[in-house]
């Protein structure tokens, strides 16, 4: 499980990688995981693929994958190519994709996948996510 989920993205001229960092007129609503952009990501939990969408409007290169828990949460890898469909059945430590080059778009930036959770129209605390993971308990 652990290795599945590397460190966060460190600041740089963008921001923090880390939770509810600054955005300038917004909070960061996730974490930025270091990735190498071209490497596969997997899936951090079973569930179902229930969207594949896109990042930017301006730039439909870049994609995202939601994965739902079946738990209500909905999972969101941002900065992928999609190597699964909508209805697929994903489990732990399954492929969902490849890390794009996010460089090309913010330059010098630490290469990573952004993940984030959502709940019940919100946002959740993602490290907390991934922690009831770890520890197999549910966040009160
Ligand atoms: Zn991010």
């Amino acid at each position: 499980m652990f290795e599945l989920i590397p460190p966060n993205r460190g600041t740089d001229k963008w921001g923090s990688g880390h939770y509810h960092a600054s955005r300038g007129t917004h909070l960061h609503n996730g974490v930025d995981k270091l990735a190498m952009a071209g490497s596969q990501l997997k899936s951090l939990t079973d569930g179902y693929v229930t969207k594949l969408g896109f990042a930017y409007a301006d730039d439909l290169s870049y994609r995202y994958v939601q994965v739902s828990d079946g738990q209500g949460h909905d999972l969101r890898y941002f900065y992928l190519d999609p190597k699964v469909e909508v209805d697929q059945r994903v489990y732990k430590g399954d492929i969902l994709g490849e890390v794009q080059n996010l460089g090309r778009r913010y330059a010098g930036i630490g290469n990573h996948f952004h993940f984030e959770v959502r709940l019940n129209g919100g946002f959740i605390d993602p490290e907390q996510y991934i922690l009831t993971l770890r520890t197999g308990r549910v966040a009160a």
